[in-house]
């Protein structure tokens, strides 16, 4: 078969449409098909066309999600009969969103891709508490990284993360962490001390947003006395101090 189609990977961001770009909005309202991963909101797909098909590929309804493998199938169907695809992903698609091992796959089996950031969560999450990744006095830069590890995988090095994170000032964005929080708390006590402060921003740009804040030494009690749950990101250093001193009763109660 020739080469046909094209796919556009497209970034919603973190739930609010209004922080939808505008070329993520075009593509979204050109589409006739639309693969929907299961962070993406429904407000930002009821900007689809009313004759576009829906597919919600995520893990709604309690189900399980869809395996990667059919998604691309998919995709690549469609496109190969002259549908203008959109595969809708939550944040940016190249930021834990498996969109680099999709456009692989997809130029694989010859059809064109492009792809739309979004805002990813992490920063979305911040910002919509005022407070910024970076800050000459206490960030140098940022690292976003996941708590979740592939099956198999040993995961991520946090003792090594800690110690860079001190060395360099980073601020550390955890997605996926809040299921493995004690872990990650009591490694990143290896490299950073008890008393930095920590972030957790759940549903962030949502109208059910909420938050947390409290020390590394408290991150996961933080958690489950808040019940914090996902989706949410967990903020680390000094960047977040500003809304730590803001919830002095969380932190009291948290034993600090
Ligand atoms: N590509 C996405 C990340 C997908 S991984 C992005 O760039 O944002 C899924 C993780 O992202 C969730 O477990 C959570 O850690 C984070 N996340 C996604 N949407 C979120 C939201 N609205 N609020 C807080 N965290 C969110």
């Amino acid at each position: 078969m020739p080469a046909s189609g094209h796919v556009t990977l497209v970034g919603a961001g973190p739930g609010d449409p209004e922080l939808l770009t505008l070329k993520a909005l075009k593509a979204i309202q050109a589409a006739t098909v639309l693969l929907v991963d299961d962070l993406v909101s429904e407000p930002i797909v009821a900007l689809a066309a009313p004759t576009a098909r829906v597919v919600w590929v995520g893990k709604r309804g309690g189900c399980k999600s869809t395996p990667q493998s059919f998604i691309e199938k998919l995709m690549i169907t469609a496109a190969q009969e002259g549908e203008a695809v959109v595969r809708l992903k939550g944040g940016d698609p190249f930021l834990f969103g498996r969109g680099g091992e999709e456009v692989e796959h997809l130029l694989a089996a010859g059809v064109r891709v492009s792809v739309v950031n979004g805002i990813t969560a992490g920063l979305a999450a911040v910002t919509s508490l005022n407070t910024p990744l970076t800050h000459r006095e206490h960030a140098h830069g940022v690292v976003f990284v996941t708590g979740h590890a592939k099956p198999g995988d040993s995961g991520t090095d946090w003792r090594a993360l800690a110690a860079t994170a001190r060395q360099a000032k980073l601020t550390l964005v955890i997605y996926m962490g809040v299921s493995g929080s004690a872990h990650i708390q009591s490694e990143l006590l290896h490299g950073l001390s008890a008393d930095t402060p920590v972030a957790i921003i759940q549903n962030a740009s949502l109208p059910q947003q909420r938050h947390a804040a409290c020390t590394l030494g408290a991150l996961h009690a933080t958690i489950e006395q808040e019940g914090m749950g996902s989706p949410a990101v967990i903020v680390v250093g000094d960047v977040v101090q500003g809304l730590l001193a803001a919830e002095l009763p969380i932190q009291a109660r948290a034993g600090m």
